[in-house]
């Protein structure tokens, strides 16, 4: 494990993991990381503890004696805290991991997990929640505001507008339309996406782009002419609608 040097920053993880042995497996090693760690066993306490902690990283188990980790993501967010979730689940099927998400959650690893992974995981998000380097040089270096047709994304402000219209995006949708609009009109496959807005290789499972497209798509492409567009078999593109478009708008306002 000694590629995983310290992080600059001593972040803070909360531990939640009603398991003793796994539970104090990830405490040592993240310690031994150089996290500073604290850690509960029950969802009730896993909320207790985000308040009186303040962690910048919750590594939440899904099966809990009480609150399920969904459950417990859904308190956090209704209670205004948007620190990042890295769900721990034993369940493998789709559904759970896509309900996860839509809690709030920002990522997912699947038990039984290698820490190996459970460590990247973490700095990946860490680095995309985290407040931006200034590698632009500099306090507060300056970061370039996206345009797109009637699309505004103000990375300082970290607000998107459409049209007049201010869309509240999640950090990971904030990301992945940032991302969309520097390349607007070039078709990024979903591994570039993978890479870029998740920060490391998921394993041949893309299926979090294709769920995360459709959030943004909700909150975004509500309001016309819709400007994401699937290629099927590639990925996806920020652009204008084509002529070619046409049936599926159709097909999208009929759905409405
Ligand atoms: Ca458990």
């Amino acid at each position: 494990m000694s590629e995983h040097s310290a992080p600059q920053t001593r972040h803070r993880l909360l531990v939640v993991e009603d398991e003793a042995s796994i539970r104090a497996l990830l405490e040592t090693t993240l310690r031994l990381t150089g996290y500073e760690v604290s850690s509960a066993d029950s969802g009730a306490s896993a909320l207790l503890e985000v308040e009186r902690f303040g962690p910048d990283l919750v590594l939440l188990d899904v099966m809990l004696p009480d609150l399920d980790g969904f459950e417990v993501t859904r308190s956090m967010r209704a209670a205004g805290n948007d620190t990042p979730v890295l769900f721990l689940t034993a369940r493998v099927d789709l559904s759970d991991r896509i309900a996860g998400l839509r809690s709030g959650g920002d990522d997912y690893v699947t038990k039984p997990f290698s820490i190996e992974e459970v460590l990247l995981r973490i700095q990946a998000i860490l680095r995309r929640t985290g407040p931006e380097e200034t590698a632009a040089g500099g306090a507060g270096g300056e970061r370039t505001l996206l345009l797109f047709a009637d699309l505004r994304l103000d990375p300082d402000a970290h607000e998107v507008h459409r049209g007049e219209r201010y869309v509240p995006l999640s950090p990971t949708e904030f990301q992945l339309l940032g991302y969309l609009m520097a390349n607007s009109n070039r078709v990024l496959s979903r591994a570039q996406i993978v890479r870029h807005v998740w920060g490391y290789d998921f394993a041949g499972d893309a299926r979090i782009v294709e769920t995360y497209v459709k959030y943004l798509r909700k909150k975004i492409d509500r309001f016309d002419p819709p400007l994401i567009h699937t290629v099927r078999g590639i990925g996806y593109c920020l652009r204008l609608p084509r002529e070619h478009d046409q049936d599926r708008a159709a097909e999208r306002a009929a759905d409405r």
